[in-house]
């Protein structure tokens, strides 16, 4: 053995002094029959892992957690790459929830890999029921299906682990989760830090309801989340009325405001805001009041043109009411901008992976979930690939990610796996039925192939993560500056959703998920499979 070694020690020396500019990767050249081996492997790999991915996504679930609070999910993920010889760190930005875990492989491309974690308030629901039946009633629940998207990365992750020891790959992996993606507030903090300095690109995942990915601009909006809170003074609303100034007032003509403003937006802009201060009680003239919005758009420009209207907005509800006015940015997020190259080496694995094949109870769930919140879509699961998303031509509003921040620092794509039924009105309790069935499941495997074999096609190709980098500078960047919206100075607002989580968290406490005793969540449950009204 011995001898072998300093053989090829002394070849490899030999070879290096007469090849200088030959490096390392050159000399780990694997043929394309190899690199198909490797993926076979590895798609084989991924699907024996499917129990284990299981019962992280009904784990995650049965959390329940919502964002800044995802405690329990949190240790619970990390102690399974911790387990698996990752180093974890913890607390990143300032967020106690949030971690990036790394483990290194010698030389290579350094690809981060991550999804989101947390969940929705007042869609806690039983899953695998067709109706409306809340487990804990009022509580949050996995109403977006968040509790899929880091099992995906995981088992990848794992699999990849394999895969590199035993070909001897080179290059690191960084496991990460999107903190309060709800609240857009965690992924701007993690740039801003720059915990993306050092990394070569990004595949990102997010549940839906097929398995596709995308690139150039992505659908939707970026936005910036600010909360406005008012100050005035308290008197006796019947005693002395007259010698109060009312902040709650001022929220309300802010609203008034904005919504004679809403008028004269553009139709892709989009803007919405809840009062999360309106005063104690009515006797009590409210010497405190907030109003939290979030304005959307699909430009920074924008946005950031919404922004300077609300602030204008508020200064004049404070000057109509004699209040004082303050604001805080409690969350950002760019408009996505998805990478040409990830994103077409990732569709030949998703032809090559496809869409899980549903049993007659899957589809029966979903056709029956679909009746039930009255949607155009009555036809189930997916059964046929949807395809590449091309850049759009015409821009299309709607909903937004922080991804967008990560996806202006490195390359990046977003893999959308099938974990959850078409055609439901997300951010909704119908949109956690399936969040914890072989649905989930299934869609989550097919999702960590496809993950698996791309990042085995970046580990193998050198010249694809640079022509990734050529588009990200060339003609992603060619035209647009990423500039921050936040400044050094914001805080991520942790503090957010704590009150909640300390009313609930008792009782979903009772509901988690003892994967020691039960098979599935289900069975836990005890619930039929499906139960249809
Ligand atoms: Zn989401």
């Amino acid at each position: 053995m011995i001898m072998q070694k300093l053989k090829s020690t002394t070849v490899k020396l030999v070879f290096l002094l007469f090849f200088p500019a030959l490096t390392l990767q050159a000399q780990k050249k694997i043929s394309k029959r190899q690199i198909n081996e490797i993926k076979m492997e590895i798609i084989q790999e991924v699907e024996d892992r499917h129990k284990n991915t299981q019962v992280m996504i009904d784990k995650v679930f049965s959390f329940a957690e919502l964002g800044f609070q995802e405690y329990e999910s949190s240790a619970y993920l990390t102690s399974i790459l911790e387990t698996a010889g990752f180093s974890i760190e913890r607390g990143i930005s300032g967020i106690p929830t949030a971690w990036m875990a790394r483990w290194d492989h010698g030389e290579g491309p350094v690809i981060a890999l991550g999804s989101d974690v947390d969940c929705i308030p007042k869609a806690s629901q039983y899953p695998g029921v067709a109706y409306h039946k809340p487990m804990v009633e009022g509580a949050p629940g996995h109403g977006e299906g968040h509790n899929s998207g880091i099992p995906v990365i995981v088992t990848a992750a794992l699999a990849l682990q394999e895969q590199m020891k035993k070909n001897d790959l080179g290059g690191s992996l960084v496991v990460w989760p999107g903190i309060a993606e709800e609240l857009v507030a965690s992924k701007a903090w993690y740039v801003r830090d720059g915990y993306f300095e050092k990394i070569d690109m990004c595949i990102f995942t997010h549940v839906s309801s097929n398995l596709s990915v995308s690139y150039g601009q992505a659908r939707g909006t970026g936005l910036i989340s600010v909360e406005y809170t008012f100050d005035g003074e308290a008197a006796h609303s019947a005693g002395s009325p007259w010698r109060g100034r009312s902040a709650l007032d001022a929220a309300e003509l802010m609203n008034v405001g904005w919504n004679y403003k809403r008028e004269h937006l553009h139709p892709l802009k989009r803007s919405h805001s809840i009062f999360t201060d309106a005063g104690d009680q009515p006797n009590v003239v409210p010497s405190k009041a907030s109003i939290w919005y979030y304005f959307r758009d699909i430009t920074y420009d924008g946005i950031m043109k919404m922004y300077n209207d609300g602030n204008n907005i508020a200064k004049g509800a404070a000057l109509m009411t004699d209040t004082k006015v303050t604001s805080k940015v409690l969350g950002t997020a760019w408009p996505r901008h998805f990478n040409k190259v990830i994103a077409e080496t990732m569709d030949l694995n998703i032809q090559k992976v496809g869409l899980p094949s549903w049993s007659d109870a899957d589809q029966q769930l979903a056709k029956a979930v679909q009746k039930e919140v009255n949607s155009k879509n009555e036809k189930g699961l997916a059964t046929a690939l949807s395809g590449i998303g091309k850049p759009q031509k015409n821009p299309v509003s709607g909903g937004s990610d922080d991804i967008g921040d990560i996806s202006w620092t490195i390359p990046t794509v977003t893999l959308r796996f099938p974990s959850n039924i078409p055609g439901l009105q997300g951010h909704h309790w119908s949109n956690a039925i399936a969040m914890a069935t072989p649905i989930a499941h299934k869609g989550a495997t097919a999702g960590a192939k496809v993950v698996a074999t791309t990042v085995i096609d970046f580990l193998t190709k050198p010249e694809l993560l640079k022509s990734a980098k050529d588009y990200f500078k060339n003609v992603q960047s060619k035209d647009t500056e990423y500039k921050p919206m936040i400044t050094e100075k914001d805080p991520p607002p942790i503090y957010l959703n704590e009150g909640i989580m300390k009313q609930y968290r008792p009782q979903l406490e009772k509901f988690y998920f003892d994967e020691t005793k039960y098979d599935t969540y289900l069975e836990q449950l005890n619930i039929q499979y499906p139960t249809l009204k």
